[in-house]
């Protein structure tokens, strides 16, 4: 089975090592080049977009700011999982905060903003603080802006000015501050007859907007319960085929969704070693059409970002339950270039583990996980 994927990135690289045991072959359309490559060796295979649409059976993404002419040539083929209208959902804030009000699921109020009298009604209707971020091309907390309190109302529009004017096609979403207890997301998969299945909640943690490390344990059951409500909610209205992420702020108790991911998903990374069947195999299934694989817990699993470093010490890969996923990419600050899962058959024992592999890793480049070993624990 052949299988195209929008995207040439580490979620392409990933999906074509968990296709190749299902006889899946992945290509890679990389929209910067606009070349078709090899997923793993990133060389171009000489061939290109409407060829390689041709030639696959099925065509889905691995991220969701890709043009949309592109979109719409991959609809005509009748093979984009999971299609045109859920990567768009997702790629820009205006569309994915109206699907999330269609689908009578909660989030942050918001108010669209194109210029200065929208910019002052977001201030007053919303109050303050208030989060403003990109209505395109957002990704690890680039394009926002933050609000703490209204007198600097006018050296944030400032800002968001000379943003607006360098791009007509841009908006602004403007956000109350959520005064959340923790971020979760919700990975799940759908078929394409409607079966869903979906991992445990994973608890995340960001430094400076980028996610570092995410938690999969046994959950809160009222918890995971809204969560598969609102994927089920948000899935469903758009008849999605494949694995889609949705990330969460809990309030004492309550879910609201921050925004949606119609691709895996950095928090899904644990499922690689935490899960029976991986979100990339559980993707690939459900787009090629077949049966979806289980998505239990079976063991807690903590997945900690490589950001911005091409090594890390060898001795980690003593740690019993470790496994590292490098990406093959070039280096450059802050960049994600692979990951660690690290797992256990017990909390305590996870727990044990993180602290040994945070003595051996380099503390500059792994900032703020002493926080997250604190929440490892029953
Ligand atoms: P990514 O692609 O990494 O998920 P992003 O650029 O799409 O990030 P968001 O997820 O919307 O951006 O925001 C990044 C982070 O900023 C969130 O994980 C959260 O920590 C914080 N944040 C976003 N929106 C709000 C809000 N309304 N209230 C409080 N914090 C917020
Ligand atoms: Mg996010």
């Amino acid at each position: 089975m052949k299988v195209l994927v929008l995207g040439a990135g580490q979620l392409a690289r990933m999906m074509a090592l968990a296709g190749a045991p299902l006889n899946i072959v992945i290509s890679a359309y990389d929209v910067n080049t606009d070349t078709i490559v090899h997923p793993l060796t990133l060389q171009k295979l000489g061939t290109g977009l409407s060829n390689a649409i041709a030639d696959a059976e099925v065509i889905t993404a691995e991220f969701e700011h890709i043009p949309l002419p592109i979109l719409e040539q991959c609809q005509q083929s009748g093979k984009f999982l999971p299609g045109s209208e859920a990567i768009q959902a997702g790629g820009d804030r205006r569309l994915e905060k109206a699907l999330l009000a269609r689908c009578g699921v909660a989030s942050a109020s918001y108010l669209v903003i194109n210029n200065e009298a929208d910019f002052k009604q977001a201030v007053s209707e919303l109050g303050s603080p208030l989060i403003f971020k990109s209505a395109l091309a957002g990704y690890d907390g680039k394009g926002q802006w933050r609000l703490k309190a209204p007198g600097q109302a006018d050296a944030v529009w400032q800002q968001m000015a000379d943003f607006l004017a360098a791009d007509a096609k841009q908006a602004i979403v403007a956000e109350q501050f959520i005064g959340f207890n923790r971020e979760l997301s919700l990975v799940g998969v759908r078929a394409g007859s409607g079966e869903v299945n979906v991992y445990p909640l994973t608890e995340n943690h960001h430094v400076n907007g980028v996610l570092s490390v995410s938690l999969a344990r046994p959950v809160n059951i009222m918890l995971q319960q809204q969560a598969e409500q609102m994927f089920a909610a948000i899935a469903d209205n758009l008849n999605y085929v494949g694995v889609l992420a949705i990330e969460f702020f809990e309030v004492d108790g309550k879910l609201l969704v921050n925004e949606i991911a119609p691709r895996v998903h950095n928090s899904g990374h644990w499922t690689q070693q935490g899960a029976d069947v991986c979100q990339f195999a559980n993707h690939l299934r459900a787009v090629t059409g077949m049966p979806l694989g289980n998505t239990e817990l079976l063991r807690p699993t903590l997945m900690i970002n490589i950001l911005g470093e091409d090594h890390v010490p060898a001795a980690i890969l003593s740690i019993a339950g470790l496994h590292l996923h490098w990406y093959g990419k070039q280096k450059r600050p802050g960049r994600k270039m692979g990951h660690i899962n690290l797992s256990a058959d017990s909390l305590a024992e996870l727990k044990a583990r993180f602290a040994r592999l945070i003595d051996l890793l380099p503390e500059a480049a792994f900032p703020e996980l002493e926080q997250m070993l604190g929440r490892v624990s029953d």
